[in-house]
């Protein structure tokens, strides 16, 4: 057990997946769970998320020594003024946002003397959510990083490291900003490109009559997954990750003209050079063992 009583603010995908792991391995002696409406806290008792679900945010941090902020990214600064008035010191506060620098600028503030804030960011999930969502495998052998703040303390990263190790984490220190910068080539801009894809694909239905739907190749299924992701984290990650994400894409539309204008002129040795750079990446990642070299993800049949 490495946290007496951890809080859990906000039970959706990634709060429900962490207390099956931490339940899983043992890692803390209780674990209690607040979320905003009565009907996700109503779900949670029923399916037996958290050994506690409170009716406050209060009763849910009152005496943890690890607080987790797991709300969409654009409600972190909120949130966290309400749990600093409840906070014990000495706590830890945690968060598991997808953008860093932004949530870091709206936390940190809130936080009295005395409590350490270690920012996080579990490099997991799926297109699903709310507290039904969760399962216990979900970080097995992911990256969690950590992006720790001038003046953190020691001793609370490596206890919050050992519990997302013993989640099933690879955990890595990062800085906040070059976090930012990176997952916007690894999942923000991919995620704004597959809703692009699927909204293009939507306009298109209506003078397709539904094709795109019936014959939906895999490469299409594959976006519309994507694109069935939360909408409130997502638009809340593309405005906490502007910069970013915004250089990203410049780049991208750059290089989306440079391939356009190959199909235009007929450049078949452009287009098979650059599709033999992607495909190592691809080998990359598997080696990496980060995804099944099954084909179509082991989902049987498809192109
Ligand atoms: P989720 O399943 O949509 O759950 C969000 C939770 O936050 C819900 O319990 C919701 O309460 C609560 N909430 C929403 N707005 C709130 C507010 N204004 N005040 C208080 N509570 C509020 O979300 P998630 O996928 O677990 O994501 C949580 C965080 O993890 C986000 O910051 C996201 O960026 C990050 N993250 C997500 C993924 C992913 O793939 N999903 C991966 C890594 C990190 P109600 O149910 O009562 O509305």
């Amino acid at each position: 057990m490495i946290y007496k009583r951890v809080a859990l603010i906000g039970l959706g995908l990634i709060a429900s997946s962490m207390f099956w792991a931490m339940r899983r391995g043992n890692l803390a002696g209780e674990v209690t769970g607040y979320a905003r409406s009565a009907e996700t806290r109503d779900t949670a008792r029923r399916i037996g998320l958290c050994d506690r679900v409170c009716d406050s945010i209060a009763e849910a941090v009152d005496g943890a020594d690890l607080v987790v902020l797991a709300v969409p990214v654009g409600v972190m600064g909120a949130v966290a003024a309400e749990v600093a008035q409840h906070l014990a010191p000495g706590a830890t506060v945690t968060d598991v946002g997808s953008v860093k620098r932004e949530v870091i600028d709206a936390v940190g503030p809130h936080l009295p003397e005395g409590v350490h804030f270690v920012p996080g960011h579990p490099v997991a999930g799926t297109e699903h959510s709310g507290p039904e969502s969760g399962f216990a495998t979900l970080f097995d052998n992911r990256w969690c990083l950590l992006t720790p703040v001038p003046g953190s303390d020691a001793d609370a990263v490596a206890r919050l490291r050992a519990v997302w190790e013993r989640i099933g984490s690879n955990v890595e220190e990062m800085d906040p900003d070059h976090h930012d910068l990176v997952l916007a080539v690894t999942s923000h801009a991919p995620h704004l490109i597959a809703y692009t894809m699927v909204g293009v694909a939507d306009d298109l239905r209506r003078v397709t009559d539904s094709e795109v739907i019936k014959y939906s190749a895999a490469g299409f299924r594959d976006f519309t997954r994507i694109a069935a992701s939360d909408p409130t984290m997502w638009r809340d990650v593309f405005l906490n990750n502007k910069e970013a994400t915004l250089e990203i894409l410049g780049r991208f539309t750059e290089e989306l003209f440079a391939l356009q204008r190959a199909i235009r002129t007929g450049d078949g040795d452009h287009l098979h050079d650059y599709f033999t750079r992607t495909r190592a990446i691809r080998r990359g990642i598997i080696e990496a063992g980060q995804d099944t070299d099954a084909p179509n993800f082991g989902r049987g049949s498809g192109t």
